[in-house]
């Protein structure tokens, strides 16, 4: 059953076995992991919601706005809460809704189906039949692009795979060190060069030795910043060279490490990187820290990459696969609890 179909079927009071069923498909642990680290933007959401209602007589073009202003302040973004409030005033003229309560059945279920709508692709990492899955990480300094290399290596070695990490990251200071931290924490080898040295040839070492000594995984901590797009354009693509010459299928994933508690900044770093190379996954960390978690919805509709992982917390098992479901969910939960 799709995430709109449950939506309904908790807006007409069966929200507790909803609840029950993306609890039980998830795992109650991680149900728990999104309810808790997505508590600041629900509560921000909800409250949005709830002043927007608050005032209620009857819709005319002050409640179009006043949804735009709730959703912008909500961090979707500009073009999604153009989309969503079209999408919402042709489903209410539609649907001929008036009363409060179906107007915000209306509301939420064109999120959740707009939403749904747009997600294409697959969380799960794309794998190397052939050989050891290279994954790089790309994005600013400062956004958790090194902590999300050791959380990811951590829970795939949990798994049971073979991880090498790689600090190519030579030119932030005490990035190197940072990783190689994590590195003994977790009992993963790390590849490192001099600091300020060539990423190209740390990124070289790895491969090397991840194809001699049959690794799964090779994740790849690179340089966040490089002060051009043409230099870090120029840099991947010599990552990727040297990576393709030693491992024909080349590199699997490069995931974009975002930070939520930037807001629309997020967005906008997303479009710059994705100019400058191909993203194939985002990573969006510190949803915890943050009411802006509505920027999930605004990079899903402004660009069309996956979001893989997002970080509900500071522990390793707390950067989470994405799931739409446990998140959209644990978005709305408290605007479908109002109804009662
Ligand atoms: P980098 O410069 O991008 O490599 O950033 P770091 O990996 O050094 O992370 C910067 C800070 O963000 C560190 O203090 C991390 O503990 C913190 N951080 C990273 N991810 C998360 C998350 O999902 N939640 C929270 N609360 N903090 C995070």
């Amino acid at each position: 059953m799709g995430l709109f179909d449950r939506i309904k079927r908790a807006f007409t009071g069966e929200d507790a076995v909803v609840k029950e069923e993306i609890e039980k498909e998830s795992s109650p642990i991680v149900f728990d992991k999104y309810d808790k680290g997505m508590e600041k933007t629900r509560k921000n959401f909800s409250d949005r919601i709830a002043d927007l209602f608050s005032g209620f007589r009857e819709i005319d073009e002050d409640f179009y706005e006043d949804l735009e202003e709730a959703f912008i302040s909500a961090d979707v973004g500009f073009n999604m809460t153009i989309a969503l409030t079209d999408a919402i005033r042709d489903n209410i003229e539609e649907q001929n809704v008036t009363r409060m309560d179906d107007v915000k059945r209306v509301v939420i279920e064109t999120m959740v189906r707009i939403y749904e709508q747009n997600e294409s692709g697959t969380h799960e990492l794309n794998t190397n039949p052939d050989g050891p899955t290279v994954i790089l990480f790309v994005g600013v300094n400062g956004v958790g692009k090194t902590t999300s290399v050791g959380k990811i290596g951590y829970q795939l070695k949990q798994d049971g795979h073979k991880v090498l990490m790689a600090a190519a990251d030579t030119f932030r200071a005490g990035a190197v060190e940072q990783l190689n931290v994590w590195g003994e924490r977790l009992d993963i080898p790390v590849v490192t060069g001099p600091e300020q040295g060539d990423p190209a040839s740390v990124v070289f070492d790895a491969v090397t030795q991840a194809n001699k000594e049959n690794y799964d995984y090779v994740l790849v901590d690179t340089a966040g910043r490089l002060q051009t797009k043409a230099n870090l354009m120029k840099e991947l693509e010599k990552i990727k060279r040297i990576i393709e010459r030693e491992n024909p299928n080349g590199v699997q994933e490069v995931l974009l490490v975002l930070d939520a508690t930037t807001g629309q900044n997020a967005l906008i770093q997303a479009k710059q990187f994705n100019e400058a190379t191909e993203i194939t996954g985002l990573v969006l960390t510190k949803l915890d820290g943050t009411a802006k978690g509505g920027v999930v919805l605004g990079v899903r509709y402004d660009l069309d990459i996956p979001v893989k992982y997002v970080g509900l917390g500071e522990q390793a098992t707390d950067l989470q696969v994405f799931d739409a479901e446990n998140y959209m969910f644990n978005l709305i939960k408290d605007v479908i609890d109002e109804e009662e």
